[in-house]
């Protein structure tokens, strides 16, 4: 499979809902587009799974609720990048970098 180029986003600083991560910024690991209101987003730190609101605040998302409407191919897709972010480390209550 050949490597896609991920973009990056700078967005407002949100807060993890279940860690307290600070994250000022988003890689789409699907497409070349910036986020938009109701896309799925993973915590850098502990992986949790939430949505983006229109202001880029995040709203809770379980995994039952996201997973019910996913393809096994787009679940692959979070399993994979829970793998990536687990292999990360980075600090709850931490801001990048
Ligand atoms: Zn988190």
């Amino acid at each position: 499979m050949a490597r896609q180029r991920l973009h990056s986003f700078n967005l407002p600083t949100a807060f993890c809902l279940r860690c307290g991560y600070a994250a000022d910024a988003a890689t789409n690991i699907l497409t070349s587009g910036g986020p938009k209101a109701g896309d799925l987003t993973i915590c850098i730190s502990c992986g949790a799974l939430a949505r983006f609101a229109s202001d880029f605040s995040l709203i809770p998302t379980s995994d039952a609720e996201a997973f019910a409407h996913m393809t096994p191919q787009q679940r692959q897709v979070i399993a994979r990048a829970r793998v990536a972010v687990a292999s990360l480390k980075v600090p709850p209550h931490g801001t990048k970098h």
